[in-house]
């Protein structure tokens, strides 16, 4: 009996599948994908994309496009929230539609409960489409006057962006802007002293300011106050506080992980509807957690592939294995960059190309099914 596939959000773990839909509707099979845009952007080019070293059409798949050329259905929306018993998706607009097989690639968002009162001037780094919007007023206000810009957060994201902002500024404004970065604890806390060494030299050889041993308590428009109580006053605001998953699972009460993510077994499938998949940020895998991180969406692929047509054929679910270690390069904007891979740790020019032979290459793959 034919069978009705839903991909929520077209993100980086369902790329294979988004490939290859043109297999199920081959088997008899309907398929309909939820997206709130008609492009997927690659995170790992974002910051990039900030600093121009990259344009939009570089770092974006043609979601739509794909998905309609292939026979299926895109629907361009958001999902709220899902009734599992009724086995339905509700959307944004307050439309609905069922399926059999449902699959979330919804990924994750960086709250913004620190920030009271109007909201302009203030950026999170996700949605990656928003740091276009960033750019836009940056070079609007850096071709004006000297501004000040305060990045909130310690992680890799405020690195990045750090970088990559002072780059778009040194290569198209007027006036270089003051950077500062709120670190919370220690600015890449979570990494080896090695790369955080790194880290630091490259952001004091370019003036880029960290301020550490003390949290971000209140964002307003042109203001940071800190635990401590000092303020700061900024004429642009980022929020890369770290990323928490897709509120859809809490909202329609599935079982979560402590993070709020799908709760997952092996197969990559909610542990209380076998009916239902994940991949990428917004699921908890019941086995380890994982790490936020892009690669491990990327290698939930053929796995999620496979299992989303076991489960209409009705064959052999497959296990994911996480894999041991990964690679990580930072882009620090200057076309440099820093790899660590376990001992491996390294920067300079050659770390930033082998990222953009990375990135560019997993690009050329996916993109070339837009053809
Ligand atoms: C600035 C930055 C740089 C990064 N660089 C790297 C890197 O170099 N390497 C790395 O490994 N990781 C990197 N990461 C982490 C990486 O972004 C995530 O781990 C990765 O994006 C997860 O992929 P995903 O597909 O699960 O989620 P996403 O990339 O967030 O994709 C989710 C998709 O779902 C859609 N969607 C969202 N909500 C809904 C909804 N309600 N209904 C329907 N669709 C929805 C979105 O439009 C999007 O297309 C970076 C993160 C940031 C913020």
């Amino acid at each position: 009996m034919n069978k009705h596939l839903v991909l929520v959000g077209g993100g980086h773990a369902h790329m294979v599948t988004l490939k290859n839909l043109h297999t199920f509707i081959a088997k008899g099979h309907k398929v309909t994908v939820i997206g709130p845009s008609p492009f997927h952007y690659y995170s790992g080019m974002g910051p990039g994309m900030l600093s121009s070293t990259y344009s939009p059409d570089d770092i974006r798949f043609a979601t739509e496009h794909v998905v309609s050329s292939q026979g299926g259905n895109f629907i361009l929306d958001k999902v709220v929230r899902i009734d599992p018993v009724e086995k339905s998706v509700h959307l944004e607009s307050g439309a609905t539609t069922n399926y059999d097989i449902l699959s979330f690639n919804a990924g994750s968002y960086v709250p913004w409960d620190m920030v009271t009162g109007e909201h302009s001037d203030i950026f999170s780094v996700k949605p990656i489409e928003t740091l276009l919007a960033a750019q836009k007023r940056i070079l609007e206000l850096t071709g004006q006057k000297e501004i000040t810009v305060g990045i909130v957060g310690g992680g890799p994201s405020s690195l990045e962006i750090g970088g990559n902002l002072w780059r778009l500024a040194k290569d198209n404004g007027k006036f270089q802007p003051t950077i500062q970065i709120f670190a919370g604890s220690e600015l890449m806390s979570k990494f080896p002293a090695k790369i955080r060494k790194m880290a630091y030299r490259s952001l004091r050889n370019r003036n880029i300011e960290v301020i550490e041993h003390d949290y971000a308590r209140k964002i307003m428009t042109g203001q940071i106050t800190l635990e401590s109580g000092k303020s700061y006053p900024a004429d642009i605001i980022f929020l890369a506080v770290g990323v928490k998953p897709s509120t859809i699972f809490k909202e329609s009460g599935l079982p979560t992980g402590p993070d709020g993510g799908l709760l997952v077994n092996k197969f990559l499938q909610s542990v209380a509807h076998p009916e239902i998949f994940g991949g990428g940020d917004c699921i908890y895998f019941q086995d380890q957690p994982l790490d936020k991180v892009g690669v491990y969406a990327v290698r939930e692929n053929p796995i999620l592939y496979h299992n989303l047509m076991a489960s209409l054929e009705g064959t052999a679910l497959q296990p994911f294995d996480p894999g041991g270690s990964y690679l990580l390069i930072f882009n620090l904007g200057d076309g440099k960059g820093i790899l660590g891979k376990n001992s491996l740790i390294f920067d300079g020019r050659l770390a930033f190309m082998i990222k953009d032979y990375i990135d560019r290459k997993f690009m050329r793959e996916f993109q070339a099914m837009e053809k």
